[in-house]
């Protein structure tokens, strides 16, 4: 009999499990990788096999992921023993990779087993954890095709690698101190220092308040003591990143519980194979450096996952920022020459290692919402998982993501392979990293693409990049119409759905820029059937970073000239030259494209009460206005405006109300919650008036302002009280980290109903 099985089944120790199943049941024949998943043939008794057969379903490794088992009836050829052959190179390769595993506990049991060969050795793995994505150069997944291949395996590590019963059986990225990679300590001048033991010497500069930068699995990190204010200082001044949070490294639960709140679902997710870095509300005696999350109630937490990190923080007994090795907007670091040119006005010293990161990737950030995780950046330990569709595509599909939180995917039969987190395509270095994702992706998964989806915005590098590419059919795809369909693919959900798309910026059919958009939408196409009024937003990408323009825009939309007038301190500290321009601008309508945007309503508002009038990191305005909500129950009036074909949300009334509050001394919490608590009513107004019109009771919520946890509950609540099934994201960003995903399934709908 012949068994094809397709899944995550290379490299997570799937043909020794076989094997030793087979040689339990006394069947003979052979295992091996092919190119795409595993080929088994196996002769013997009937009910035997049949059992074997089960078996393989039922007991598989922990990280196996079996998609699909084909089994049939061939010729008997009359094996007299059960082996493992040598992979099959030859046939089309299409097989999914495993992502990064945190050290799994036989490992980390040996790490610290002093009387183990490989006690304290920051390279330990086996079958079961371990490096894979960041490793991999070509497949099928092999040492030979992995960044290991320079390693020649001593003894020890080939007689485990050859051995089907040991742990280490085909460990790719198998090594020991004797023949594996190991660490090197440079300094700032990046002269070696000479220390006996380079672990210990970093656990003891780290405790002096040094900056390290540490070479990790994806990328550098940048490390200190978290609860050494200095360093925490110097780290952020050197970085130029004034606002935007680190994340922290804690040894365990027990020392997390001591600097935020843990529940349940979070501790377990802090504890997955994964390691994210998880969003937790800071305790009010936190003894972390307040430096490290400024003006923020969360922190973002991970333990440690490779086995350097665990002796780092075991032996160092620290609190420690690890955060992405770059400098500000720039992607992570992962090259040494990069990380000495890069970081050399960051890091004190430079904690490297001689294994060689061939893909860089960031941490993945998620959090706990309604118990379930909700993935903010997917990248290590994420990508590139596939997500498996109850579908077919038509062709094989690149689709090119967004501007900002760039992620690309590629598509094939129905399965979508997202990218990691690439980053911000505004600089060479990130759409460097874009370019050599997609073509490693191409290469990896061996799909070559038929047909191309973009955003429709002209001026995105990705859709620059995808308009470069010769003759390839391409369809443009309206960014808000693709951040709901990600959704419904996170839910797997199809038909027809009311699209709430609210985020900062998103190019609209008509040129304009959208944000606040309700949409009536399905695979493949979309009706806008109301929006937030359109407000000027002078300086385009400029009153992006300066929220005190958007404030400005819409009080002189509402009050003209008197705004001048107005007895609140925004308007006394306002600028007057530097309105006078803004305002000129307005009136001309020079570089002031229309929005409907709902983050740029945020900004506003942020900007209004004193909060944020500019800006250091994306959507800082509207995340500080969120940490300063207090628990007002009541919101803002507003109106709706019907037009023929749609609703224009009017945003007048909010605006007054809330310079009436500003004028009698109401405080910015009680101003900001009822904010929030308005733009939830809104889109309950909104789905009410689109649910009587088109009976629709399916709301899916998406867009990088749903990030906002305070409005996605009280939206949520509203919404499910008055009996509409409500959909948010959870495998994939609601950002737009998660476009491409919706890209690739509305250009494949398009497609099959002749749309183009
Ligand atoms: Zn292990
Ligand atoms: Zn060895």
């Amino acid at each position: 009999m012949k068994i094809d099985i397709r899944g995550i089944v290379q490299g997570v120790g799937f043909r020794p499990f076989v094997y030793n199943l087979a040689r339990q049941y006394g069947l003979f024949g052979f295992v091996r990788n092919d190119a795409s998943g595993v080929s088994i043939e196996v002769e013997g008794e009937k009910s035997r096999i049949e059992k074997f057969v089960t078996k393989i379903k039922t007991e598989s490794p922990p990280l196996a992921v079996i998609f699909k088992i084909k089994s049939y009836d061939i010729e008997p050829v009359g094996y007299d023993d059960f082996i493992i052959r040598d992979s099959d190179e030859h046939e089309e390769k299409f097989v999914p990779i495993s992502p990064e595993i945190a050290a799994c506990s036989d490992c980390l049991a040996e790490l610290f087993d002093p009387d183990d060969p490989r006690y304290r050795y920051p390279f330990i793995n086996c079958t079961n954890c371990g490096p894979r994505f960041t490793i991999v150069k070509d497949i099928p997944y092999d040492r030979k095709y992995t960044t290991m291949a320079p390693f020649k395996m001593c003894k020890m590590c080939q007689g485990e690698y050859d051995d089907p019963r040991d742990r280490r059986f085909h460990a790719q990225p198998n090594a020991c101190p004797k023949c594996g990679p190991s660490l090197t300590l440079l300094n700032d001048k990046l002269e070696k220092i000479d220390a006996p033991d380079v672990l210990s010497e970093v656990c003891g500069l780290l405790k002096d308040g040094k900056i390290i930068a540490i070479k990790g699995l994806g990328g550098y990190h940048l490390a200190c003591d978290a609860l050494n204010p200095d360093a925490v200082h110097r780290l952020r001044s050197r970085k130029y990143r004034e606002y935007k949070p680190f994340a922290v490294m804690v040894w365990d639960i027990e020392t997390a519980k001591r600097l935020c709140y843990v529940n349940k679902d979070e501790e377990k997710l802090l504890k997955t194979t994964i390691r994210p870095v998880v969003l937790l509300r800071k305790r009010l005696d936190c003894p972390v450096a307040e430096d490290v999350a400024p003006y923020q109630k969360y922190h973002g937490i991970m333990l440690p996952y490779t086995p350097l990190h665990h002796l780092i923080v075991a032996e160092s007994e620290l609190v420690l920022v690890m955060t992405s090795g770059n400098i500000s907007s720039e992607p992570i670091v992962y090259q040494d020459e990069e990380a000495f040119d890069r970081l050399k006005n960051i890091a004190d010293f430079y904690c490297i290692h001689n294994r060689e990161i061939h893909i860089r990737t960031d941490d993945s950030v998620s959090r706990i919402w309604r118990g379930k995780e909700t993935v903010l950046r997917r990248a290590r330990g994420l990508a590139p998982f596939p997500f498996r569709l109850n579908f077919n595509f038509q062709e094989r599909i690149l689709a090119c993501g967004a501007e900002l939180k760039n992620s690309f995917c590629l598509a094939r039969d129905n399965f979508v392979f997202m990218s990691h987190h690439i980053g911000d395509l505004e600089n060479l270095e990130t759409l460097t990293s874009f370019e050599e994702g997609i073509e490693h992706f191409k290469r990896i998964f061996n799909i070559e693409p038929t047909l191309i989806a973009y955003d429709l915005h002209p001026e995105y590098l990705a859709t620059k990049y995808a308009l470069s590419l010769q003759d390839i059919p391409k369809i443009g795809v309206q960014h808000h119409h693709a951040h709901i369909i990600s959704c419904m693919i996170d839910n797997e959900i199809d038909g027809e759905v009311i699209g709430v798309s609210f985020d900062g910026t998103g190019y609209g059919t008509d040129g304009k820029i959208w944000g606040g958009e309700f949409l009536i939408c399905d695979y493949g196409g979309f009706k806008r059937v109301g929006h937030l009024e359109y407000t000027p937003l002078p300086g385009g990408e400029k009153a992006i970073k300066e929220p005190w323009r958007m404030a400005a825009s819409i009080l002189y939309k509402i009050y003209n000239n008197n705004m001048l007038d107005l007895d609140i301190n925004f308007v006394k500290e306002l600028d007057r030259n530097k309105w006078a321009t803004i305002k000129k601008m307005i009136d001309k309508g020079i570089n002031s494209p229309m929005t409907s945007s709902t983050g740029r309503l945020f900004d506003a508002v942020s900007a209004l009460v004193g909060i944020r009038k500019e800006i250091y990191y994306e959507g800082q305005a509207a995340i500080e206005l969120e940490m300063a909500a207090g628990m007002e129950a009541s919101g803002y009036p507003f109106d709706l405006q019907e037009l023929e074909d749609k609703t224009l949300i009017l945003i007048e009334p909010i605006f007054r109300g809330i310079v009436s509050d500003l004028e009698r001394g109401v405080g910015v919490e009680s101003i900001s919650s009822k904010f929030h608590n308005t733009i939830a009513n809104i889109i309950l107004n909104m789905c009410f008036k689109i649910r009587k019109t088109s009976g629709l009771d399916r709301v899916a919520l998406s867009g990088g302002v749903f990030q906002n946890s305070l409005l996605l509950e009280s939206t949520y609540v509203l919404l499910d009280k008055n009996n509409f099934k409500v959909f948010t994201q959870h495998r994939v960003p609601p950002n737009d980290g998660g476009i491409a995903l919706g890209q690739v399934v509305i250009a494949n709908e398009r497609i099959k109903r002749g749309l183009g």
